[in-house]
């Protein structure tokens, strides 16, 4: 096992030190956000503390079968007096997209690379699978016993984290807490059918019509996938549910790299990038003004779509053309 952080034991001292809590994470939540967060929150009421959390964007349906995620706060702005806020999963306070945060004594727990290390204490471990690893650590140090509850929220991070298991990220240690999360109680085939077997309809109409739509770079190495309202609205579908589209293509076995288009509004679109292996998308992302890690990345960025499809067909080819020798 790894020695304790030093931050890790400052973290401990300063939740015991306090009382009311708020948490936090990245606005558009995913499983890791929503499980980091709410293990937190289950961790910090077994210690008798109050604890509160607060997004700007409410949890994709999927995850709203999971305990605690419909009374999480859905706010633009923080509302009342805290002692710390602690902000999980989020690479800069201003991804949060919710105002005030600033005002509390502020601890950073993250594993994304670029983190701007904006806490009054920052915990960051980039080898981490999910952030709720590092929540699990911190869970134990406060000796708090890992109730079913909380296990299911970290192993619910882990799964989605780790896109089902697939990206190098994955460590002897993620194993590990998952089998102390299955020894609490967690039920993988309920986390699992909960996260990937509750689609509507619509969703899966739409994702026909996507990739349907799927255009594969000359290099045969490439998938570029589109979506736009008007897409959206026609298979009766809406745009959170094309959530795990993205990850479809690398089901095929040439396909390295995909590049997905979702349009805003006019010329401005939500890219989301993955990748196998060693490619590195982060980075993509990040000359982007985005981020993200290795396999799994994105940014915002505006212009006519076919030259922002060539730019990153070509940004994703170097990247692909770039990995170690002996890969
Ligand atoms: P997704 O494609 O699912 O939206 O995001 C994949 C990964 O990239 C996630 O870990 C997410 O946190 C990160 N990411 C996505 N968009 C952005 C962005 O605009 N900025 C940063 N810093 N990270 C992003
Ligand atoms: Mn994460």
């Amino acid at each position: 096992m790894t020695t304790t952080s030093p931050d890790l034991l400052q973290i401990v001292e300063a939740v015991r030190a306090r009382r009311r809590f708020v948490l936090s994470s990245h606005a558009r939540p995913d499983g890791d956000s929503i499980g980091s967060q709410l293990a937190m929150a289950y961790a910090l009421q077994a210690m008798g503390k109050a604890a509160v959390v607060v997004n700007s964007d409410a949890a994709a349906a999927p995850l709203l079968a999971f305990p605690g995620v419909r009374d999480i706060r859905i706010a633009p702005a923080i509302d009342g007096d805290f002692d710390a806020a602690i902000i999980m999963e989020c690479g800069d306070l201003k991804r949060t997209g919710v105002a005030g945060l600033e005002r509390f004594f502020v601890v950073n727990i993250d594993h994304h690379p670029g983190n701007t290390g904006y806490g009054n204490i920052n915990w960051f471990d980039a080898t981490a699978a999910a952030c709720a690893e590092l929540v699990h650590e911190l869970v134990r140090a406060l000796g708090v016993p890992l109730t079913r509850q909380i296990a299911t929220h970290i192993y619910l991070a882990i799964l989605t984290d780790t896109g089902s298991f697939h990206y190098s990220s994955i460590s002897p240690r993620t194993f590990e807490i998952c089998r102390e999360c299955l020894e609490a109680g967690v039920d993988p085939v309920m986390v699992a059918r909960n996260v990937y077997d509750s689609n509507n309809m619509g969703r899966l109409k739409l994702f026909g019509a996507v990739l349907g739509a799927m255009q594969i770079a000359d290099s045969g190495r490439i998938a570029i996938v589109y979506v736009d309202h008007e897409m959206a609205r026609a298979a009766g579908g809406t745009y959170e549910d094309t959530e795990g589209l993205v990850n479809l293509p690398l089901t095929v076995k040439e396909i390295e790299a995909v590049v997905f288009f979702k349009q805003e509004k006019g010329d401005e679109y939500r890219v989301s990038l993955r990748s196998k292996g060693e490619i590195d998308v982060g980075v993509i992302a990040k000359e982007y003004g985005g981020g993200g890690h290795k396999n799994a990345a994105g940014c915002t960025i505006t212009g006519p779509i076919e030259e922002l499809q060539k730019a990153l067909i070509e940004k994703l080819e170097g990247a692909i053309d770039g990995r170690p020798a002996d890969r």
